[in-house]
């Protein structure tokens, strides 16, 4: 055996091993494109069987059989037409001339058998060559069109029938040319054979490692970007990203449906923002998930009558749908849509599979994310609560402690010796700490009411200037020295008990923070259509790496403590809280042992109308 006469069987080996294994994926789904592929190489594999048999039976052919074999080898590029057709739609203007031309073919032969004139030949390889270019030429618009594994598939399949229709075209020829170039011209149809068959069967018989290979770009893309999925701020924005991820992936249409354990359901966004809710084992999505296996299906009116009128309004032609699984752990299903089935069903389903099992994993650590966000929310909220009993036991015992022991005291002398002159001093100091007692009472309840938002009641205009007038003239003690710089009224929209309380708590702190008879001044203005507030003391200030803390809850600065200042650390947490909710903003400057002064802006009204 020769170097062409090896080239010659190899490629022959390939078309029957095509052809078998396209006949076997026919018998396991029978599509319309398997069944074409099959028709096809097996018109191939007849051709190559009967000259194969005729060669060892060592007799010629009889001539029937080597008429059906012309017929046959003619109508293989109608047969790849019609290929072309189960994937893109070939103008059927086209596929009449071509059936008309291959009749033409075969009428002309039969004519002249047994030696068709050069004319007939010339006449059957040029129809021979144009049908497989154009084929050629729709496999590599389609392959343009698709992704991945198809695209790679399909090129090869464009190669394989460039290189036949080339091969036929100088098999064809060889019998015209002179003796020399004949040995050229049939070496070179060899190998164009061996490249035709070798280039058909990784397009349409890929072994599995190759096709692996094919879908690694696409996984990898896909992979890249799903890495930093499970950190996006809510669930529903990873799984647009790994819809939109699987779209481009696979050329389809991607929905991914959420296992909701209240509803026990599978749970699909629209793209307005409704949901949709499948039944587990309902349409291909509930049936796919009950089954934890993929589904797919080329007819998915016949196949799921109840979703027909869906799939008809959205022209869907295939369908397929993939479990979303971690481990034990269902968590949804990936469904892909498409307007016509895929030519190359498996190569689909491996991949729509590896992309749910990826998106599983993307979902399974957004889970434990949030899992772990909720332990830490549990914790912080049970340190809060600690911090929280702590601080108010704490400086609630205080003063309950002098007021027990002052009325004691006063009930021990009433007692004793009950025509005694009233302990005016006793009482004043046990109306005092009891006062104070129920100032902190009153902060810890606006501190939970600032939590839940709803510090901020009923508005009212309000002068602030009128009030911060008003809380100095109040402030009785003679150990301060309270004034009000303002020049004009400056009348907003605010809740008139809130505003009263964060002037009075502003005020407090600097009497508290200050020297006796230290000058306070409380600055009212308005400036760039806000109210401001400014108020300034000349006390003990505060160190600068507590600024950026001081308005938090508990929070005192480091150069307070509690022998001699009282305090519990929520009279600005409770400021900020008013006028954050009155949309304004509070800050504060000082300087260690100069004093302090504390900002507020106010907007003059809130939007709302005044009456
Ligand atoms: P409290 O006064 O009960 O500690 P606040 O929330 O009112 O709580 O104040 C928090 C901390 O801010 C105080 O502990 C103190 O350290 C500091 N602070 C507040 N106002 C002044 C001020 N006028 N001068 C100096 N430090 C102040």
């Amino acid at each position: 055996m020769n170097a062409l006469d090896l080239i010659s069987l190899v490629t022959q080996l390939i078309y029957v091993l095509i052809f078998v294994s396209v006949a076997l994926r026919t018998v396991r789904q029978p599509t319309g494109a398997h069944s074409d592929m099959t028709l096809f190489f097996g018109a191939v594999a007849f051709i190559i069987l009967a000259s194969r048999v005729a060669a060892l039976i060592g007799t010629a052919a009889p001539p029937w059989l080597t008429t059906v074999e012309i017929a046959v080898l003619m109508a293989l590029p109608y047969l790849l037409l019609r290929l072309v057709d189960d994937f893109t739609n070939v103008r059927s203007a086209i596929k009449r001339a071509a059936e008309l031309g291959l009749a033409a073919g075969i009428v002309a032969t039969y004519a002249t058998a047994p030696t068709p004139p050069t004319p007939v030949i010339l006449y059957v390889v040029l129809y021979f060559f144009v049908v497989s270019l154009y084929c050629a030429l729709a496999f590599i618009r389609s392959a343009r069109r698709s992704r991945g594994v198809t695209r790679r598939r399909m090129e090869a399949i464009s190669l394989g029938s460039i290189l036949l229709g080339t091969d036929i075209l100088i098999t064809g020829l060889t019998p015209l040319a002179g003796p020399d170039d004949r040995a050229v011209l049939q070496a070179l149809g060899q190998l164009l054979g061996l490249g035709s068959g070798v280039a058909y069967y990784l397009g349409f018989a890929p072994p599995a490692i190759l096709r692996r290979a094919w879908q690694e770009p696409e996984l990898r893309a896909f992979l890249a970007r799903a890495a930093s999925l499970p950190r996006l701020p809510a669930t529903l924005d990873i799984v647009r990203e790994l819809e939109r991820g699987a779209a481009n992936s696979t050329g389809t249409e991607a929905r991914i449906g959420l296992w909701h354990d209240e509803t026990s359901n599978l749970r699909f966004w629209e793209d307005d923002g409704t949901t949709v809710d499948v039944e587990p084992g309902k349409h291909f999505a509930g049936r796919a998930f009950e089954l934890q296996r993929p589904i797919f299906s080329t007819n998915p009116v016949r196949d799921n009558p109840d979703g027909a009128t869906n799939y008809r309004a959205r022209n869907v032609g295939a369908v397929l749908a993939a479990p979303i699984t971690a481990g034990e752990r269902r968590l949804g299903v990936l469904t892909l849509t498409a307007v016509r089935p895929p030519i190359f069903a498996i190569s689909d389903i491996e991949l729509a599979s590896l992309i749910a099992d990826q998106a599983a994993v993307i979902l399974e650590s957004r889970a434990l994310i949030d899992h772990a966000a909720r332990v830490r929310a549990r914790e912080e909220a049970t340190r809060l609560k600690e911090d929280f009993l702590s601080a108010a036991a704490h400086d609630l015992k205080t003063p309950l402690t002098t007021v027990v022991a002052q009325a004691e005291f006063l009930e021990r002398r009433a007692t004793r010796d009950p025509s005694a002159p009233a302990d005016l001093a006793g009482i004043k100091r046990v109306v005092r700490e009891s006062k104070r007692l129920a100032g902190l009472v009153g902060d810890l309840l606006d501190a939970t009411r600032l939590e839940q938002g709803r510090l901020v009641g009923e508005r009212e205009p309000v002068d602030i200037a009128t009030l911060a007038q008003e809380i100095c003239s109040h402030d009785t003690s003679d150990l301060t020295l309270c004034q009000v710089e303002a020049s004009a009224p400056v009348v907003g929209v605010y809740d008139r008990r809130r505003i009263e309380q964060l002037l009075q708590n502003l005020l407090e702190n600097a009497k508290k923070y200050s020297p006796e008879q230290t000058p306070i001044t409380i600055k009212v203005w308005q400036e760039d259509g806000k109210a401001r507030v400014a108020v300034t003391d000349s006390g003990i200030g505060i160190p600068a790496a507590d600024l950026p803390r001081i308005f938090e809850r508990f929070s005192r600065a480091s150069n307070v403590d509690d022998r001699r200042f009282h305090g519990m650390g929520l009279g600005l947490f409770i400021c900020r809280g008013i006028v954050e909710e009155h949309g304004g903003r509070i800050w504060v400057e000082s300087e260690v042992g100069k004093g302090s002064t504390f900002h507020v802006e106010l907007p003059i009204a809130d939007g709302r109308r005044l009456n």
